[in-house]
């Protein structure tokens, strides 16, 4: 027995098709998995093209295990994973996703009958059933059953429809850029019942992603961004390849740092719930500090990874904590009063909510009014992780540090993070300040500690 994850990284199993990716394994992780959560399970998929075959190998796993299971379709992984919250027939669920990664990759992510995403320790259990085939087969006369039920995609439009007073998108004129990816199903529909007016680019369906890769990036978004300039809208939003994530560009075509979106929507949230607790990784930035200051909340800080924030949320609301809001600094935030995990298409009706608030004040205007924090992202190549870190820890342990993930020395200018990545030989140094200056000089300090990489 191991105790360690062995194949899945923070957000699921991933790797390029063909290579890591199978039937075989797949298949494997189906029986994993119907083997640990007998009952019904709901599966689902993003664009890409190895998609129905990798869907079809996890489904036979599920089957031979005894599970019934209920196939969604393609469709955005928040979506699955309301359907499954909101229905109690569902024992767990997987998506068959490689989110943001190139159309090459693909993968599994499995998701607990309350929706959100399985824990370490469970998929740790998974992994171990998975390397030692341990499956609990059933025989001919008990095997599962297959249905299909695509049109619940619909109950999650519906869901965040309803969050927000009818109407509330009238007169905004928006662009959409699901990137073939499933949120074409989804955030057009979403914000046109919101009553905006919506233009999407990339909005068909396509695994070889003709328009951009999966990642939205700056380079990527340069068409959207120039029809938002053509068409006046009052943003541009742009999904990841399975639309957990929503970015930005402002009515001037500019793409929005993450971190600036997580500062914009987290104001409009803590006006509504002054006081509560606002969840995000040690990584973030300090302008989620700030907004939080200002409005008498507390900033809990986990592990850097989504599933970590999602399940502090709801330890902390089961400890009778006020949890308003919690996310990432890349655009994946996560709604205490909706589902325990990042949504994408909630992300993209927020930023309509947070205009329709503001009144005359236009987007740019309001990122402009935001404090500018410089940020210096650097990757250390490192053979043993863990050792650097701890030199780092001794070299700067008369500070103020976190040790929630990593070494984070917390200074009033300026802070920096030293983490050992979970898959590669290297440090991952992230270090921020509004200075620009600081920041570098921050860095000196601790490449002096760590020798030349
Ligand atoms: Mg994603």
């Amino acid at each position: 027995m191991h105790d360690k994850k062995r194949m899945f990284g923070t957000n699921g199993v991933r790797g390029v098709v063909g290579d890591m990716i199978t039937p075989t394994l797949v298949l494997k992780i189906g029986a994993a998995l119907g083997s640990m959560r007998k009952g019904t399970i709901a599966v689902g998929r993003d664009t890409r093209t190895s998609g129905e075959a990798l869907v079809h190998a996890l489904k036979a796993g599920l089957l031979m295990t005894g599970c019934d299971v209920v196939d969604m379709g393609i469709l955005p992984t928040p979506a699955l994973q309301y359907i499954i919250k909101i229905d109690d027939r569902f024992a767990g669920g997987a998506m068959i996703t490689a989110s943001h990664n190139p159309p090459e990759y693909n993968g599994v992510k499995v998701i607990e009958a309350d929706g959100t995403e399985m824990a370490d320790d469970e998929i740790i259990k998974l992994e171990n059933r998975f390397f030692a085939d341990e499956f609990d087969a059933v025989a001919w006369d008990s095997v599962g059953r297959e249905a299909a039920a695509p049109e619940r995609i619909e109950e999650y439009i519906q869901a965040i429809v309803r969050h927000f007073p009818a109407g509330i998108g009238n007169g905004m004129t928006v662009v959409v850029d699901p990137g073939s990816g499933p949120a074409a199903l989804t955030t057009p529909l979403i914000l046109e019942r919101m009553g905006c007016r919506v233009h999407t680019i990339n909005a068909r369906i396509d695994g070889t992603f003709p328009g951009r890769m999966p990642e939205p990036t700056p380079e990527g978004l340069q068409p959207l961004s120039e029809m938002v300039i053509a068409t006046g809208a009052a943003f541009g939003v742009a999904h990841d390849g399975d639309a957990d994530r929503a970015v930005f560009v402002d009515n001037r075509g500019r793409y929005i740092e993450e971190n600036y979106e997580f500062g914009l929507i987290e104001d409009y949230v803590c006006r509504r719930n002054p006081g509560g607790l606002i969840v995000t990784p040690v990584a973030t930035s300090r302008l989620i500090q700030d907004i939080a200051d200002k409005h008498g909340c507390t900033i809990d800080y986990t592990p850097v990874g989504s599933i970590y924030v999602a399940r502090r949320m709801i330890d902390l609301i089961s400890q009778g904590e006020t949890v308003s809001f919690g996310g990432e600094g890349n655009g994946g935030l996560i709604y205490s009063d909706h589902q325990f995990c990042r949504d994408g298409g909630m992300t993209a009706a927020m930023m309509v909510a947070v205009l329709a608030d503001q009144g005359e004040k236009d987007l740019a205007v309001l990122i402009d009014d935001l404090p500018v924090y410089h940020l210096i992202k650097e990757k250390y190549p490192a053979p043993d992780p863990a050792v650097l870190v701890r030199t780092v820890e001794e070299a700067f342990g008369g500070e103020i540090v976190e040790k929630i993930d990593g070494i984070k020395i917390i200074r009033a200018d300026a802070w920096a993070l030293v983490r050992a990545s979970g898959t590669e030989p290297m440090v991952r140094i992230m270090i921020e300040s509004r200075d620009p200056g600081i920041a570098d000089a921050l860095y000196q300090e601790i490449v002096q500690v760590i020798g030349p990489g």
